[in-house]
């Protein structure tokens, strides 16, 4: 499956490679919507639902256009990127995820939210390229003279609508007031509609409007689950999803023609089960009479490939089961929309090896599924890991991007 790398999208090699060193390769489908139109220079408006990767999807360009202080002569107190969010616990998160690309750019980086000292605070506000802040905490800081948000190049607004729920509006707009009219502006949000998409067309110039919905089809009534399993006892395991549970038809998907028809006779050889196999490999009427088959129950299992298995629309699959994991969130939307078909109930189960550990989990948040990943003890992923000196070391590069290119100057 051919798919966008950050590279290709105009991230630096710096932040490129401090990514990968987190196990993140591979740009999510709200990245590459934003990322590109970023470095462009354009204000963006994003519409896109929780764990769709909107952090990073306006973190990495707003690290790789901000300049370190010193070099862009900005004194201290002043930052380059400003990041508004509604809580604690959401600033100090974006912290924690664009902490090791900052630094691999030479940014410094901090956030700053009420219920904890200030003095702290303001130190690392001081010091800080990149600010991350809660609006009542930050003009506790402007009231101070501990920072002054005249050199903003680039401004996020990230859950807007949350911020707006909670009463920020008239806060934001003194904010927003504050910084310069030349800024970029971003603004993210699970709804772009009513108040967010008024304050939206008040904050933002000639904005690029994106909307990203992941496939509904993997949520209704199918329940989710995953099971991480070793590769010695993955057909073991099978056997038993396939036997130790009531169940009606069910698809075994797996990655290869050949691995389909070993599965297929390694099943066969249980005397409780019939199967048939259903690949690319087989002749048109072979495989319209493993449909059949299916169709009429003489069949229970059917192990199939992706390919083989996109026009299959049987009614009454209850079980889909992922005996090798899907490679994208796009074939485990297809997979297992097999299932729950015309309103019927349905289980999709997906087995993980422990190299597949971290696509499985990437492609589960992406479906919203992170309490089914949890209940398997495959949480989102852990945090930034270890701070290599690597990453320490790395100098800020020449820059001569076109920058700001696409963005018109405000009418004087
Ligand atoms: P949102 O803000 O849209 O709710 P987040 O930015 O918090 O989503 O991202 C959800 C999870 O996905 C985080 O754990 C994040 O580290 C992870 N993630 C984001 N982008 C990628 C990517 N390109 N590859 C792998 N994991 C990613
Ligand atoms: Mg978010």
């Amino acid at each position: 499956m051919q798919q966008s790398t950050f590279a290709d999208l105009g991230v630096s090699k710096a932040v490129a490679s401090a990514l990968r060193e987190r196990g993140i390769e591979r740009p999510f489908a709200v990245q590459e919507l934003v990322v590109g139109d970023v470095l462009d220079g354009h204000d963006v408006l994003l519409e896109s639902p929780t764990g769709s990767g909107k952090t990073l999807a306006f973190g990495i360009p707003l690290v790789d256009s901000v300049e370190p202080g010193r070099r862009a002569g900005r004194r201290p107190g002043e930052p380059g990127g400003l990041v508004l969010a509604p809580t604690r616990e959401l600033a100090s998160q974006i912290v924690d995820e664009l902490d090791a690309i900052a630094r691999a750019r030479g940014l410094s980086i901090a956030a700053v939210y009420g219920g904890a000292g200030i003095n702290p605070q303001i130190k690392a506000a001081r010091r800080a390229d990149v600010l991350v802040a809660t609006p009542g905490r930050l003009v506790d800081l402007l009231d101070r003279g501990a920072v002054a948000l005249g050199e903003v190049d680039v401004l996020v607004l990230d859950e807007a609508d949350r911020m707006l729920d909670m009463g920020f509006r008239p806060v934001v707009d003194r904010l927003v007031a504050l910084t310069p009219d030349d800024r970029q502006t971003l603004l993210f949000s699970a709804t772009l509609a009513g108040e967010v998409d008024r304050i939206a067309r008040a904050y933002t110039q000639d904005a690029r409007r994106h909307a990203h919905r992941p496939p509904q089809e993997a949520s209704g009534s199918v329940e989710h689950r995953f099971v991480k399993v070793s590769r010695e006892r993955r057909t073991d395991q099978l056997v038993a999803e396939l036997t130790e549970q009531e169940r009606g038809r069910t698809l075994v998907f797996v990655r290869t023609k050949r691995g389909a028809d070993r599965l297929a006779k390694q099943l066969g050889r249980v005397p409780t089960l019939t199967v048939a196999a259903m690949h690319g490999d087989k002749s048109q009427a072979q495989r319209e009479r493993a449909l059949a088959a299916f169709e009429a129950g003489r069949v229970d299992t059917l192990v199939a490939t992706d390919v083989a298995a996109r026009g299959i629309d049987v009614r009454d699959v209850t079980h889909v089961i992922n005996f090798d994991a899907p490679a994208a969130v796009e074939d485990y939307v297809h997979r297992v929309g097999r299932t729950a078909r015309a309103g019927a109930d349905g289980v999709g189960i997906t087995f993980v090896l422990d190299d597949q550990v971290r696509d499985v989990a990437a492609i589960g948040t992406r479906l919203g599924l992170q309490r089914e990943l949890s209940a398997a003890g495959l949480g989102a992923s852990e945090p930034a890991g270890a701070r290599t000196s690597s990453q320490t070391g790395g100098r800020p590069r020449s820059r001569n991007r076109r920058r700001r290119s696409g963005r018109p100057r405000p009418a004087a």
